[in-house]
């Protein structure tokens, strides 16, 4: 198997592919970017903290003019405070996605570089597809 990058820092390669959070120790604020201080509280102290694959989509937007290829970006619930966008494949109709649409994430090879290095990024596909 080559070798794999995660294309964002918060993507967890592996046999179990899952986002990650830094979950602020005071607070409980979840960033998948890591910060400084908490934009809730100002806490300064965060962990890492695993989150779950599976969600519900809590807003989309289907894009068709400009695109290579028309394409949906979603907002996936993932419960605990953990909200992500990312684009949905599986649903070319717009129409099929109804309220609490449950999603789960999967990877994809985005690029290889001249050594083979994959770089790896994440999507989301209906549940049961
Ligand atoms: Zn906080």
């Amino acid at each position: 198997m080559p070798a794999q990058i995660p294309a964002v820092d918060y993507l967890v390669l592996g046999n179990e592919p899952h986002l990650q959070v830094w979950r602020c120790d005071d607070c409980s604020a979840a960033y998948f970017d890591r910060r400084n201080g908490c934009a809730r509280c100002f806490g300064t102290a965060f962990t890492r903290q695993p989150v779950a694959s599976e969600g519900v989509v809590r807003a989309f937007t289907r894009v068709e003019r400009g695109a290579k290829e028309p394409f949906t970006s979603v907002v996936v619930d993932l419960g605990e405070g953990v909200h992500v966008k990312a684009n949905l494949r599986g649903v070319d109709d717009p129409n099929l996605i109804t309220p609490d649409f449950k999603v789960r994430m999967f990877t994809y090879v985005v690029g290889t570089d001249d050594e083979g290095t994959e770089a790896v990024a994440f999507a989301f596909e209906p549940v049961g597809s």
